[in-house]
């Protein structure tokens, strides 16, 4: 989706993100999950504010953001509109990737574009027909030939597919999984709507299928092979610190939405606030949200200082905080009785929205594989 950009300026602040949060995001967002997109207009603002991927040096475009500082753009955003923060998170990740692995002519070719949000990424690793979670198990092949690369097989689940220009592309060859730059007009690539998904419904999934596709030696993003122990864990643990902050921001708008909820609505004489039940949710959501706050700050804290903790640390606050927001959307639900479950309150959207976060970059099952080994690996030391 070619955007302008022309009045694209240096990265708004915090209090500017909060303004464009408050009153062109959260507003809108159920609209935007009932008309399952969101708004051009709205991807030419984030544009416009230099939010697609600030973390990218000056010299390509970006604002040099640091990590802490991303986390609380994504928290804002995802406080707002979590289906907007999806597509920030899946372009954040093809951006890393392309700046940390590309080469001179893929990061001249592609890095001022996507800090413009002149061209949008999507990160293409589910496949329909095999586990999201083993990442390894990838049916998709890129065959060499002698003009390049010969791409076949289909994705499904990707965010922003109906609308991104450059797709990342994990894909078998004969030197094992490896990573493809392929634009999404080329002949042979086919984009298929997912329409009606539960959660996160207006950050236009995709399936895509790809049939002959015809890919120049320069498609291939580092060398072949090396998709799995490099290019997918770097941007897999951008994706899950984006998310987990992204989490936060639904506690926060869970919060947010019953203190305002619960301080007009009454029952049995008194306002919803003076009920311990209440006071009790209230006080489990406070306390999730300071805590995700807190790990999500050291993640992103530890990968600015390039501390390999951060992975680690990473999985850990997203574990936390998708968990926290699951529960946080529920008893926000709960809270608002049946109005919890209307359109016109966001409640129910926050709810469909967290399920979302337990499920990708990492399901809440694959993460206590992880965290828990972890754990053995530190007692055996
Ligand atoms: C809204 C949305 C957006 C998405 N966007 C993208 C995207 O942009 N790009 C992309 O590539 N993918 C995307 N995905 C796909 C997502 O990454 C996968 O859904 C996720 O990796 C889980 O894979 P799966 O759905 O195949 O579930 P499965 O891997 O089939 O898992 C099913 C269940 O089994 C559990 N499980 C799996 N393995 C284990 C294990 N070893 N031990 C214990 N339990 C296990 C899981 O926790 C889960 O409960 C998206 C999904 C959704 C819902």
């Amino acid at each position: 989706m070619a955007m302008t950009a022309q009045t694209r300026r240096a990265p708004a602040d915090l209090a500017e993100v909060v303004r464009f949060v408050d009153q062109e995001i959260a507003p809108h967002a159920n609209a935007f999950e009932k008309a399952e997109r969101i708004p051009r207009e709205v991807l030419s603002r984030v544009a416009e504010l230099g939010l697609w991927a600030p973390f990218l040096p000056s010299e390509s475009g970006g604002a040099d953001m640091d990590m802490v500082s991303l986390g609380r753009v994504h928290e804002e955003v995802g406080r707002g509109c979590s289906s907007l923060r999806s597509l920030l998170t899946v372009h954040s990740m093809v951006s890393a990737s392309v700046h940390r692995w590309g080469d001179q002519a893929q990061q001249e070719k592609w890095l001022r574009a996507f800090a413009a949000g002149e061209k949008l990424g999507a990160f293409c690793l589910t496949e329909p027909d095999h586990s999201g979670s083993d990442s390894t198990a990838e049916g998709t092949t890129a065959v060499r030939d002698q003009d390049g690369w010969i791409l076949d097989g289909r994705k499904k689940w990707i965010t922003g597919g109906q609308v991104a220009d450059v797709l990342m592309v994990f894909a078998t060859t004969d030197s094992g999984m490896s990573t493809f730059l392929v634009e999404a007009d080329r002949p042979g690539v086919r984009v298929t709507p997912l329409p009606h998904v539960m959660g996160t419904t207006a950050s236009m999934l995709a399936e895509i299928e790809f049939t002959g596709v015809r890919l120049e030696p320069s498609a291939l993003l580092g060398p072949p092979g090396w998709a799995a122990g490099t290019v997918m864990t770097n941007a897999l643990n951008l994706g899950r610190y984006s998310v987990a902050c992204g989490s936060l921001g639904i506690i926060r708008a869970a919060l947010e939405a019953c203190a305002a909820y619960t301080s007009v609505r009454t029952a049995a004489g008194v306002p919803l606030r003076d009920l311990p039940h209440v006071r009790q949710m209230m006080s489990g959501m406070v306390t999730a949200r300071d805590a995700a706050r807190l790990l999500c700050q050291r993640a992103g804290a530890l990968s600015d200082e390039g501390d390999p903790a951060t992975i680690m640390a990473t999985w850990v606050a997203k574990y936390h905080a998708s968990k926290a927001a699951a529960q946080a959307a529920s008893d926000a639900v709960q809270i608002h009785g049946a109005n919890g479950f209307s359109p016109d309150h966001q409640v129910a959207r926050l709810y469909r929205d967290s399920k979302v976060m337990e499920v990708i970059e990492g399901s809440t099952q694959v993460q206590e594989l992880t965290i828990a080994a972890e754990a053995y690996r530190e007692v055996a030391q």
